[in-house]
């Protein structure tokens, strides 16, 4: 071969170099879909999981399967359907739709779906998925996800314990207008770990989330007055504020109430007004109220004795999850 030939070759062979480099294909994108069977993660038409055709929604209302956006059977709405279905309590039912509408951006979905990657339901668990489904629900604008991801760094069960980035979620919250989100300012305040203690910071804080309608709040507030936080001890004060937390619905104040009438702190000893404040509490759905009345029962505290109440109680406590009711239940039964 010539030298002229062999230089020809040569350049010949380095433009195809370069226009190989220019022009290479970009990597192949699968299109991914979300199974709406079985909440797989899929590329084919029918589920790589559960070999369901992936697409195909089934009508909550009356359970037939169909394509087209309204059911076929009833005409219930796609989205409908698969919003009711999303917010089943049963993670299971729930768990295609969520995925579904988590993938298409809705904030609600996002936070149960992070709920379902802390806990390991349907989906391995996996922290980091967790944390970030939580913080793009919370950047939608979802302050219930960054109280949820708030409580998950101050907790630090699966991940490292981080208040500080704990409050960063709670203020993100405040934020948004989440009553919720300043209470848990207001405990930093209190607590005086990664926030300099200042009480009177704290109960304005606490005042901000009782008066946007956290009623537990009220209890903060009254607590101050009860140990004289900030404040001169005023236990009048304190009784007026778990009242006002009563009224405003909390059942944690209910059954505090009924705690300080049954033992006199406080208030006078009344058993009579304990158990009224015990019932109401109990029609909250407060457990620890649920277990005092079945206590009332077998004990006759104010009440004729009656083991069927008190086992009747003892259910209901165990229900609303006591954590000793159904040993307690179990060994009277
Ligand atoms: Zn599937
Ligand atoms: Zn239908």
């Amino acid at each position: 071969m010539n030298y002229e030939l062999k230089r020809f070759l040569l350049l010949l062979l380095s433009l195809l170099l370069i226009c190989s480099f220019a022009f290479a294909a970009p990597p192949v994108q699968v299109q991914t879909k979300i199974c709406l069977y079985c909440g797989a993660e899929t590329a084919s038409d029918l589920c790589d999981q559960c070999h369901e055709l992936a697409e195909a929604w089934t009508c909550i209302s009356c359970g037939t399967r169909n394509l087209s956006d309204t059911c076929s059977q009833c005409g219930l709405e796609r989205q409908a359907s698969l919003e009711q279905q999303a917010a089943d309590p049963r993670p299971q039912l729930a768990f295609p739709a969520v995925r579904f509408l988590a993938a298409a951006g809705d904030p609600a979905s996002l936070l149960r779906l992070g709920q379902f990657y802390e806990k390991g339901i349907g989906v391995g668990k996996d922290i980091d998925q967790a944390v970030s489904c939580l913080r793009r629900a919370g950047e939608a604008g979802y302050a219930p996800a960054w109280i949820y991801l708030g409580r998950l760094y101050d907790a630090g069960v699966d991940m490292k314990q981080d208040p500080a980035e704990a409050l960063n979620c709670y203020r993100k919250a405040a934020d948004l207008g989440s009553p919720e989100g300043n209470w848990y300012i207001g405990s930093f305040y209190e607590e005086g770990t990664v926030l300099e203690r200042n009480y009177g910071l704290a109960m304005d804080y606490y005042y901000m989330a009782a008066e946007a309608g956290d009623a537990d709040a009220w209890m903060s507030v009254a607590y101050f007055y009860l140990v004289g936080n900030g404040v001169d001890i005023d236990k009048d004060k304190a009784l007026e504020y778990y009242l006002k937390a009563a009224e405003a619905g909390s059942h944690l104040a209910c059954d505090y109430l009924g705690y300080l009438y049954m033992t006199g702190s406080i208030v006078p000893q009344d058993t009579q007004k304990a158990l009224e404040w015990y019932r109401k509490a109990a029609d909250l759905g407060n457990p620890r109220s649920m277990y005092a009345l079945g206590y009332a029962y077998q004990c006759g505290q104010g009440v004729e004795i009656s083991m069927e109440e008190a086992l009747r109680w003892y259910e209901k406590a165990a229900l609303a999850g006591h954590p000793t009711a159904l040993i307690v239940y179990n060994a009277f039964k």
